[in-house]
């Protein structure tokens, strides 16, 4: 073996499973149909590793939402309200991943973390007392029969039962060792029905093993392997780690019995660091992942080959991605709108494949020619450097990054500007982007409709979109971002340095894509990007509606970035076109801005000791250049997506907003608890309900939850708002579910108890 990758995107090339998916939904097509399109994707992603000489093209990379949730299954950790609809397994499936909800029933969907440091979210597993782990991999294997069946022998991967148990939340006085006989056991099972099949190699991946590690957690790191591998028999075994590298556990891996052991070179600082020092047993094989799965960037042959003359092992080497390749597009073949002079600086998950196999021709081969045609790419001048920016950023000082007055002092002057009632309610700024929506844009993007027919049609939406807030009876309007396809891609496409691709779709959840613009060349904003539907929203309403952007950090890393400067000073260019654009919003009399940013977390380094230096100690001050220079009275919001942010609460209170929303709704609210005793002083929006689910949760549940927050927030300190934008959301649900919404707030702040009685003691308007 000489080449390998982790996996492969499984969303298709022009998304066929996303869309497959959907009309199975809408119940406009049957299982079979589906089953069809996905088998079609699976054929399609062998045959294409099998092409470059791929020896053992990945199964089980498939799945019809996500790998941790087929985990799941497979492990039988199923809650019982969800075996309680009866579904057949497809549809339970789906109930976990997305709610149920008719006449009988009412489940919510599990709630999804962002997976370790990127975009894609997974559904975290249940472990509860009613919990029974058996082993039912019948999905791993028959994709593994599939391929067969066509001539291909593949590898099956599957997450291990170390990162399983990690990611799991327990429930129920339940803890890993609950279940952790009953989980090992699982994969035993599964090591004798692989070997039944005759499978040559498993991969078992343990991002897990990138994060910090206690002593006791490598404990159990060996306990479970030292058990699992006496049952592999005549299957060979990988232990595959990515997005970072393993300095805790390296020595304890290397002395298990794999037969092959994976790891991350491109985001693992220390990985090259670590074989030097302690070695790299000969008998196994060496998975390094040179090819990073999360860039888009050509891989510098050079530099990779370095790398690898670097490690000095004898052990067998194979040339493998950093990580999975579903964190990049599928292919740059449909990308016919990019010059071809810039397109060939780009590698997607097809053009990695290549790479992969021309690196091991020149690693095994010595191909010299490849190598040079590389070498010429790279040398090439890329792009003009802005000396002007560059000055900008140079000369920033630290007034520049702090705003005046203090918070205090501010929040008396806006309160006395915009007059909200207390439990001010609101939404985080995208109404549904309805097909309707999505339509008038394809058709301006064809030609088909008119600048001026677009723009009209715009206002039309904004219109209607006020009028429907004011008539629930919201406080803090929002314009409904109609006009933005994506909330980053949008703020790319009108600035300079960015690139952008047609068809270059990466999963984020489920179903939902997203296409990351690319940072070609350095930013600057040559004119305002959203004062036009801002204002014009605000003349439609005396209530005040907020402005939206998206904050740099946030575009920053939902951007693919550039490789050639920092991801600092991508940033702070970012953050100085922000800063002009709420300078601009404020200017044109919006009294409230919201710059969010939903994906700070996202980006925290894995490790805590990487927190400061390598991440915070730059994007905190670049939130707070954005909004440094605004008038005490300008109201400054920011939105987070995802409330894991109890261990940076200090640094989400320095980036010094007025107010911040977050998610807070499939999580237990636990960072309420957090807020209190770390004396947040921001006001908070703990989201309310769960958006990312079809479920209208009633005023009754809405109700609860904000009592609950008001048990333990003071209640000048609260906003009531949904967890997220509505875009990924129909019209009737969301109205509904505002409705309920503001309904449940007026209830509270009249004093309604939950017996339904009004008290006067309780009453606070
Ligand atoms: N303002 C954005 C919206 O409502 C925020 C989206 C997000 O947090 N992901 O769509
Ligand atoms: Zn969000």
């Amino acid at each position: 073996m000489k080449k390998s990758i982790i996996a492969f995107p499984r969303i298709g090339e022009n998304r066929e499973l996303k869309f497959a998916l959907e009309k199975y939904f809408r119940k406009e097509i049957s299982e079979k149909e589906l089953q069809q399109v996905a088998k079609v994707i699976r054929l399609t992603n062998w045959q294409q590793q099998k092409n470059v000489g791929i020896e053992f093209p990945i199964s089980n990379d498939f799945s019809f939402y996500d790998q941790t949730l087929d985990l799941s299954i497979a492990l039988n950790a199923i809650p019982e309200r969800y075996e309680e609809l009866n579904l057949n397994k497809l549809d339970t499936l789906f109930a976990l991943a997305r709610g149920f909800q008719d006449e009988a029933h009412d489940v919510t969907a599990r709630p999804m973390k962002k997976w370790f440091n990127t975009n894609y979210h997974y559904l975290v597993p249940e472990i509860n007392s009613k919990t029974t782990i058996k082993a039912n991999f019948s999905k791993l294997i028959d994709e593994y029969r599939e391929a067969k069946e066509s001539g291909i022998e593949t590898k099956p991967t599957i997450i291990g039962p170390y990162t399983f148990l990690t990611l799991a939340e327990y429930l129920e006085d339940t803890t890993v060792e609950t279940v952790l006989s009953e989980v090992i056991n699982a994969y035993h099972q599964l090591l004798v029905s692989l070997n039944q099949e005759n499978v040559k190699w498993l991969q078992i991946e343990e991002p897990a093993l990138v994060l910090d590690q206690s002593k006791e957690k490598i404990v159990l790191f060996e306990k479970i392997y030292q058990e699992l591998l006496k049952h592999k028999n005549k299957v060979k075994v990988q232990l595959q780690t990515y997005f970072g590298d393993i300095r805790d556990s390296y020595t304890s891996v290397c002395k298990l019995d794999f037969d092959g052991i994976g790891l991350d070179f491109v985001e693992g600082r220390e990985t090259v660091a670590l074989i030097q020092k302690y070695g790299f047993p000969k008998n196994k094989l060496l998975f390094a992942g040179i090819v990073n799965g999360k860039n888009i960037w050509r891989n510098n042959y050079q530099q990779s080959l370095e790398v690898l003359n670097a490690i000095k092992t004898e052990a067998q080497i194979i040339v493998n991605t950093s990580c999975s390749l579903q964190h990049v597009p599928v292919t740059t073949k449909n990308e016919t709108k990019l010059d071809k002079d810039i397109l060939k600086h780009f590698a997607f998950a097809n053009e990695k494949l290549e790479e992969i196999s021309q690196l091991a021709d020149i690693y095994f081969t010595e191909n010299e020619q490849l190598l040079h045609q590389n070498e010429v790419l790279f040398n090439e001048k890329r792009i003009q450097e802005n000396l002007q920016l560059k000055q900008a950023i140079d000369h920033l000082a630290e007034k520049d990054f702090v705003r005046q007055p203090s918070l205090e002092k501010r929040r008396n002057l806006q309160n006395e500007a915009l007059h909200l009632p207390l439990l001010p309610t609101t939404t985080i700024g995208s109404f549904p982007q309805t097909v309707e929506v999505r339509r008038a844009r394809l058709n301006h993007k064809k030609g088909e409709l008119s600048s001026e027919a677009y723009d009209t049609f715009l206002e039309e939406k904004i219109r209607e979109c006020i009028e429907l807030q004011e008539k629930i009876g919201l406080n803090v309007l929002v314009h409904g971002e109609f006009e933005r396809n994506d909330m980053v891609e949008y703020f790319g496409e009108q600035l300079d340095g960015y690139v952008f691709t047609q068809k270059a779709w990466v999963q984020s959840y489920g179903t939902r894509c997203v296409k990351p613009p690319i940072v070609w060349g350095d930013i600057t904003r040559p004119h305002s990007m959203t004062v036009r539907w801002s204002t014009f929203a605000q003349d439609q309403t005396a209530k005040p509606v907020k402005g939206m952007l998206t904050g740099p950090v946030t575009i920053l890393n939902w951007s693919f970035p550039r490789e050639d400067i920092s991801l600092r000073e991508s940033t702070l260019q970012l953050a100085l076109a922000v800063q002009a654009e709420v300078l601009d919003l404020e200017k044109a009399g919006i009294k409230i801005i919201q710059i969010d940013e939903a994906a700070l977390r996202e980006k925290l380094p894995l490790r805590k000791s990487d927190w400061y230096s390598e991440y915070l100690d730059w994007a905190i001050p670049a939130f707070r250049l954005v909004h440094s220079k605004v008038r005490p009275e300008t109201q400054i919001h920011t939105h987070m997506c995802y409330s894991e942010f109890e261990d940076i609460i200090s640094s989400i209170d320095a980036m010094d907003a007025d107010v911040i929303s977050f998610e807070a709704s499939r999580s237990e609210l636990s960072i309420i608890d957090a807020l209190k005793t770390h004396h947040f002083q921001t006001l908070v929006g703990p989201g309310v309900y769960d958006i990312h689910s079809p479920r209208v949760p009633s005023t009754n549940e809405i109700k609860t939850q904000i009592s609950r927050i008001l048990d333990k927030l003071p209640l000048e300190q609260v906003w009531i708002n949904p967890d997220c934008g509505l875009k990924t959301r129909g019209n009737k649900e969301t109205i509904l579910s505002l409705e309920h919404l503001v309904e449940a707030t007026n209830l509270i702040r009249s004093g309604v108890n939950e017996y339904g009685e009004q008290t006067k003691e309780n009453a606070f308007v």
